[in-house]
């Protein structure tokens, strides 16, 4: 083919592509405009998770009637005048594409009205095409609503999510700027509903409240900012207890000089400051204002602002770490992990008693399982059963550090992990009961309410139809909130607010992958397992062991990590020197 400069229509379409790459960035792009525009309550709308609307309707300066032509043109801005301007910039936009760029890919019309001018302007354009310019009577501010967002470019269509998962990140985002902006007011309208809103009181804990719920906030600890010592760095927000943990990363939400980021380090910062203090694969619930004087950070990074870079990052990584640290160590409650059962009947203290896991003197107590067990009652070998599945026949012989099961086979010596040989036997009993719909649902004595927030009683109220298809009975019960009334049987006597939620993390994800009934089975499967760290009797080894080896799957956990580990009586043999 030869060389030929693209038309601007295809050009703009492709430039557009890197600003707008789904809903929620034109969310994003008209939040910051009107953030930048000073206003002081700002309206989000949506309907069909933004692909049908998006109109976002602010009460800041305007555009002057002259202007809001000049607006829509690719690098018009009033943010930046010269390459000089953009170390001190203290708006959130600067590369005059945003407007350009959503008006290219859709149907946007805009209606605004400036600050001491007396009509406004209604704009109509299509695929960046002005179709119609004229007066109009406005309040003052800027409304923009964006319609049928790549109704141009059928590709880009074909990559977004369900209404559902766009609509989330419309949600998160919303979220994140009413964290960002306390001072503001901010609301969300999905399909007519208003589903979330702050008040604009100044504190960023009134926000907390509205978009995580009370139950989430009463457990989040306000960092105090280190305005104190010389660092122009100022580190505030707020952090989780480390008893309050999710499964998934994403409730971590980083804010630079008011601009919501993704950042690596600031992210690894954080979960360093945690490190030790939460379980294994959780994650904190954190929200970080990153304040530093503007030429220490760059922001033109990448078109859609999303990232920055730090001048002196090592000085950043270190004040994060040291304010999350400090908190924690400050003022959080000692760690305690309690732990339910919530398998078997043979347990001391009787099923559901809560037992209280002290964390130094973890080691003696498993050793102090394992010599009781040994000592107990010999287990008589299981010769009178018929092998089954696809495991040799097992002797437990006893509990490893409350984790491991130490059983001998003709072979040899196995060490099972009771939690991963539990998930693989509950999984493989849920999924036959899904295959046969025939989930038993156990109704809990009273119905548990579940202060979602925003964010997950949103995805919770999409998706109660399914889950009632696991086993959950779940109504919406106005606000964020929902009444579980029902729970698969699978999830007996645990913490069931943490782990409907947890659940919701792990088999609703937002970072793009859709919702999966084999991540939901095997989400159940795992809360309801016995956990590393409970103590077993003999009987219920025996009992998992003898479960473990009707499966289909006895060697692996439905994650796919090995229940079992066999040290062969040869390599015994080899390693004691006896051959
Ligand atoms: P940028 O924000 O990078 O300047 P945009 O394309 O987003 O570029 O917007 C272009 C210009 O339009 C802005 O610089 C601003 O002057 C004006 N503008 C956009 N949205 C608004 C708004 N909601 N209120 C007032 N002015 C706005
Ligand atoms: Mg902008």
């Amino acid at each position: 083919m030869p060389i030929k400069v693209l038309p601007e229509e295809v050009a703009s379409k492709i430039a557009a592509g890197e600003v707008i790459e789904r809903p929620a960035s034109v969310v994003k792009e008209l939040l910051e405009n009107s953030v930048d525009a000073g206003a002081r309550g700002i309206k989000v709308e949506m309907s069909q998770g933004g692909r049908r609307l998006i109109r976002v309707t602010d009460d800041g300066e305007g555009i002057r009637a002259e202007e809001v032509q000049l607006a829509f043109e690719r690098h018009a801005t009033s943010k930046l005048e010269a390459i000089e301007d953009l170390p001190h910039l203290t708006t959130l936009g600067f590369r005059g594409e945003a407007l350009t760029s959503i008006a290219a890919v859709s149907q946007l019309t805009v209606m605004t009205r400036a600050k001491g001018e007396e009509v406004g302007t209604l704009m109509r354009l299509e695929g960046g095409r002005i179709l119609r310019r004229e007066p109009q009577g406005a309040t003052q501010g800027t409304v923009v609503t964006v319609e049928n967002l790549f109704y141009n470019t059928p590709a880009r269509l074909r990559f977004l999510r369900s209404q559902a998962t766009e609509g989330r990140h419309i949600a998160e985002l919303v979220t994140c700027y009413a964290m960002a902006y306390p001072e503001l007011r901010f609301s969300l309208l999905r399909d007519g509903r208003i589903t979330f809103r702050s008040e604009g009181t100044g504190d960023l804990y009134d926000v907390l409240v509205n978009a995580y719920g009370l139950e989430i906030a009463k457990q989040m600890i306000e960092m105090q900012g280190n305005s104190a010592t010389q660092s122009a760095i100022v580190v505030r927000g707020f952090v989780s207890d480390p008893v309050l943990h999710r499964s998934s990363g994403r409730h971590l939400t980083v804010l630079v000089n008011g601009r919501w980021v993704r950042d690596r380090l600031l992210s690894y910062a954080v979960r360093e400051a945690y490190h030790g203090l939460l379980p294994k694969g959780r994650y904190p619930v954190v929200i970080l204002t990153v304040t530093l004087p503007p030429e220490e950070v760059d922001v033109n990074v990448h078109p859609a602002k999303s990232e920055v870079r730090f001048r002196n990052s090592g000085e950043v990584f270190a004040a994060v770490q040291r304010a999350v640290r400090q908190t924690l160590t400050q003022r959080a409650p000692v760690p305690r992990t309690s732990t339910t059962f919530a398998w078997g009947q043979a347990v001391e203290g009787g099923p559901g008693r809560p037992v209280e896991v002290g964390r130094g003197s973890e080691l003696n107590r498993a050793e102090l399982a394992l010599e009781v067990q040994r000592t107990a009652e010999q287990p008589p070998m299981l010769t009178d059963r018929p092998p089954r599945g696809k495991l040799p026949m097992l002797r437990v012989l006893g509990q490893l550090g409350r984790t491991y099961i130490i059983a001998e086979g003709p072979t040899g010596m196995y060490l099972i992990d009771q939690h991963a040989a539990h998930e693989r036997v509950l999984h493989e009993g849920f999924q036959a009961e899904i295959a046969e719909a025939r989930v038993s649902s156990q109704r809990l004595l009273e119905p548990l309410v579940l202060e979602a927030g925003a964010r997950e009683g949103a995805v919770l109220k999409e998706r109660l139809a399914r889950l009632r298809e696991f086993g959950f009975e779940i109504e919406a019960f106005g606000g964020d909130s929902c009444l579980v009334r029902a729970v698969p049987a699978i999830l007996q006597d645990i913490d069931l607010t943490q782990v409907i939620l947890d659940i919701l993390d792990e088999a609703f994800p937002t970072d793009g992958t859709p919702f999966g009934e084999e991540q939901l089975a095997i989400s159940l499967a795992c809360h309801g397992a016995v956990k590393a760290g409970q103590t077993l009797s003999l009987d219920q080894m025996r009992e998992l062991v003898r479960q473990l080896e009707e499966t289909s799957m006895p060697r692996t956990c439905p994650h796919g990590r090995p229940t079992m580990l066999h040290v062969s009586a040869e390599q015994l043999e080899r390693d004691f020197g006896r051959r």
